[in-house]
């Protein structure tokens, strides 16, 4: 089922959950021992996030140095196969520009069309780490709405082998992301909500929000995007905070900020145990807003923390 269907068929709110593919040498019962738990709460549908390769650089014997190729996180696209068969719920996987040629891109889409996944996240990426700014793949989409348009012409049956006859329409359900408090590579706000824009005009069906805090930034944006005449459903994406570190580290890494009062209850506890009680109550509060303003669908990074995930969906549904 689509993810836009599901939307409208649930009239009671509902979580949906974001994993990350184990690192490589991990068993995929990682996953399962995330999930397992969570599955109490009914989610329709799970995402699970894609991870380009990497280069480094191995010292060699002899004292050279070579350049590596690795991925830490393979298995997007069987680990989502595993989620369908094991759980019987849809699978959402991330697929990104980077790393990607557009030839890869459709050979990567035939496959997860093979396997049965009809909705799929269509992001960018970002830059590599020894990278400063993104750069595509040789032949690759250098932003999103590109890789939107090239699924919607898959949806559309044209391939980029033009002389295909009578090619199969793929039919995905595409999603995208969206950015509350700005993508930090746009110019301002105003820049982002049109290029958000662009991937919707492209084909986007839904998007997703990258995590925040403050409720009313999101309120705000959802007003400004139907303003721009983005009218497809926006999926709320939430992270409980756990850890006072996040005070620093989320800011930089996301790009988000704290609401005042937020901040100043996380920095009177005194330790970690009483961040995390302060973070689940705080992601109760935001989800009760959430719901009471209508949104059903509420999208959680779970980043591996299933026991906090498990007391917030206890509170909340
Ligand atoms: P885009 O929509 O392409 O936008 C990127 C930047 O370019 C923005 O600043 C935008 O304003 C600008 N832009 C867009 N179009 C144009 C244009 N035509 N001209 C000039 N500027 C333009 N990353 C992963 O690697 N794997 C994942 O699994 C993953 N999952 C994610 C899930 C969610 C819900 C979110 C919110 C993010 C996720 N990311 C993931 C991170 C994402 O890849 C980065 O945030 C990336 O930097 C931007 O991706 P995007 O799809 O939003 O890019």
């Amino acid at each position: 089922m689509k993810v836009t269907e599901l939307l409208q068929a649930k009239k009671d709110p509902f979580f949906s959950f974001e994993i990350l593919p184990p690192l490589k040498g991990k068993s995929i019962q990682s996953v399962f021992d995330i999930l397992d738990p969570l599955m109490e709460f009914k989610p329709p549908f799970i995402n699970v996030t894609y991870h380009r390769a990497e280069y480094t650089y191995k010292m060699m014997p002899g004292g050279y140095y070579r350049k590596v190729t690795t991925r830490k996180r393979p298995g997007t696209v069987s680990i989502c196969a595993s989620i369908m068969n094991r759980y019987k719920v849809e699978a959402v996987p991330h697929l990104t520009c980077g790393g990607f040629s557009i030839e890869e891109t459709e050979d990567a889409l035939v496959d997860l069309h093979y396997i049965g996944v009809t909705n799929v996240l269509a992001l960018r990426g970002d830059a590599l780490k020894s990278e400063k700014t993104f750069s595509p793949e040789p032949g690759g989409h250098s932003f999103a709405s590109e890789l939107v348009a090239q699924m919607k012409n898959m949806n559309n049956g044209i391939y980029l082998e033009g002389d295909l006859q009578n090619a199969y329409k793929t039919n995905f359900c595409i999603g995208v992301a969206g950015y509350p408090e700005m993508h930090f590579e746009a110019p301002n706000y105003k820049a982002d909500l049109k290029h958000l824009k662009q991937k919707v005009d492209n084909g986007a069906d839904f998007i997703v929000t990258q995590l925040f805090f403050d409720n009313q930034k999101f309120h705000q944006f959802v007003k400004d995007c139907r303003a721009e005449g983005i009218n497809v459903p926006i999926i709320p994406g939430l992270k409980p905070l756990t850890k006072k570190a996040q005070l620093a580290n989320l800011p930089k890494i996301f790009f988000v900020e704290f609401p005042e009062a937020f901040r100043k209850e996380i920095e009177a506890c005194k330790d970690d145990a009483a961040v995390q009680q302060v973070g689940i109550e705080w992601s109760i509060q935001q989800c009760k807003d959430l719901i009471a303003n209508g949104y059903n669908c509420l999208h959680y990074y779970t980043m591996g923390q299933t026991e906090v995930m498990t007391k917030i969906a206890k509170a909340v549904l």
